[in-house]
């Protein structure tokens, strides 16, 4: 049994160290291993099923509202990249050059796009002529490269996977319409499928997108009570517009500017995925997400008739992604590694078991033992995965209420973020020059002002003069 307990602890405990225990989950449940290059992971098929699934419900919900998927060239030359003065101001600091082609040094530099806004104008630019072309609703999923300082696996990466839509209306109400609708989308997305309640809300002019009108932000809460930033979308108004020349001319013949939205969402969430639901055993995935949902482990497995009622379960189990474990390693070490992953649940089944017409189902999130009658194991198993989904979503909801304060002054708002790490609300006057305070005095940043306001106080936490907004502030992955 020795090597039995050597997996799991192998990992790091989350109160011991979280940092350490992220690391340790994300190696130990194989979601990726680390590459010769800084920053840059590799991802591997247990780690990319959980992105697939992700691709697949967020591109059937994108769809659905009318978007079409393009892809894009990964390069923009530096002269299409400086169109937008607040873009290139904005990302410059972090993109990677390209300057030769085999031996020959470029005429002109391109840039690996770190987000594709430059390249769709310039596109829109030469499609779109008239308002009968309008809207356009593009998706791509690609890859980009931002070339971060510090990265950590899924969170922050050098190179990192996602979706990014860019679309073009007639109106600025059109477009600021779109704009919540796909927030709305990745924040059912996260609560339906993910388990991980989200707080919708606008960024502050500091944290807004290089080049928006308004950026708007889904916050989740982490175990540790750590914010992140989840997913976001971006009203352009007609400032790209202008920037690349897209007009069109409309229904009396007069030529009107678009006006633009982006949204995206990354590899990052799974980063949440693990940071709201792994616990000292290792990842515990939602069943909606998750690669496989059921695990069939066989006890005494060389035993006559074993393995094939174990097949014979798989089989009637074909409405869900299952796996059976007929490797010869012991049963214990089963368990441990099936734990490690996540897997929602496991289904044990020995003689006793066949014997009695049963089967014992572990749930990985509460560790709960339930003795099944094989006649009803189909129901069984939907109603086990169904109630697991939902208790998820109301433990990660229950922490994040549990975790998230009300300050009302530096005092108290210091006092919190040093002593219970979580959400912060408080009232602030929306100047800058409080928030940049806030950051320097205790390292939290406003996360945004949520659609959901409440009025906690008539003064700013900060400077005391008469408050405008609610916001949620926190530290921040
Ligand atoms: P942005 O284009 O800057 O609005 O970013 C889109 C989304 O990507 C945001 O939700 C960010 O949280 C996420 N994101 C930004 N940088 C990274 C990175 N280096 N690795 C993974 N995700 C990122
Ligand atoms: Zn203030």
């Amino acid at each position: 049994m020795a090597k039995e307990k050597k997996l799991v602890e192998a990992i790091t405990s989350m109160e011991e160290d979280f940092a350490k225990w992220y690391t340790d989950v994300v190696i130990k449940a194989e979601l990726i291993d680390y590459s010769s290059i800084r920053g840059c992971m590799i991802i591997r098929p247990y780690g990319y099923a959980i992105w697939e699934n992700i691709q697949k419900h967020l591109d059937n919900k994108f769809k659905a509202t009318g978007v079409e998927n393009v892809y894009m060239p990964m390069f923009i030359p530096e002269s299409l990249l400086e169109k937008e003065k607040d873009h290139v101001e904005g990302f410059a600091p972090e993109v990677a050059w390209v300057t030769h082609g085999g031996n020959e040094k470029l005429q002109e530099r391109l840039c690996v796009r770190p987000t594709s806004e430059t390249l769709f104008c310039d596109f829109y630019s030469n499609i779109i002529q008239s308002y009968r072309d309008l809207p356009k609703l593009y998706n791509q999923w690609c890859s980009v490269v931002r070339w971060e300082k510090t990265t950590r696996p899924f969170l922050r990466s050098v190179e990192f996977l996602w979706q990014e839509g860019h679309t073009a209306h007639a109106t600025k109400e059109e477009a600021n319409e779109r704009t919540i609708q796909m927030l709305n989308v990745y924040a059912d997305f996260c609560e339906n499928v993910l388990a991980i309640p989200m707080i919708k809300g606008k960024k502050s002019d500091k944290e807004k997108f290089a080049g928006a009108e308004a950026t708007y932000t889904i916050e989740a809460l982490m175990h540790d009570g750590k914010a992140l930033q989840s997913a976001t979308s971006h009203d352009f108004g007609d400032g790209f517009a202008k920037a690349f020349d897209i007009q069109y001319t409309d229904k009396n013949n007069k030529l009107q500017y678009v006006y633009q939205t982006s949204w995206g969402m990354t590899t990052r969430i799974i980063g949440a995925v693990i940071m709201v639901h792994g616990d000292n055993s290792g990842l515990v995935l939602p069943p909606k997400i998750a690669p496989i949902q059921a695990m069939i482990i066989p006890i005494n497995q060389t035993k006559e008739g074993v393995l094939e009622k174990a097949f014979e379960l798989k089989d009637r189990l074909k409405d869900f992604k299952v796996k059976v474990d007929d490797s010869d390693k012991t049963p214990g070490w089963k368990f441990s590694e099936q734990e490690m992953r996540g897997i929602p649940i496991r289904i044990e089944i020995g003689p006793k078991d066949i014997k009695n017409n049963q089967a014992v189902i572990v749930r990985r999130d509460i560790r709960e033992k339930i003795f099944v009658s094989l006649d009803e194991i189909e129901g069984k198993v939907a109603e086990i995965l169904d109630k697991m989904q939902s208790d998820m979503l109301e433990r990660a909801r229950a922490h994040r209420d549990a975790h998230t304060y009300v300050a009302k002054n530096m005092e108290e708002f210091e006092h919190i973020i040093n002593e219970k790490p979580g959400f912060i609300k408080a009232m602030w006057c929306m100047d800058e020059a409080c928030e940049t305070e806030i950051k320097e005095k205790t390292g939290a940043t406003s996360r945004c002002m949520p659609f959901e306001q409440e009025h906690l106080d008539d003064h700013c936490v900060c400077c005391g003069k008469p408050a405008k907004v609610m916001a949620y502030w926190g530290k921040a992955y």
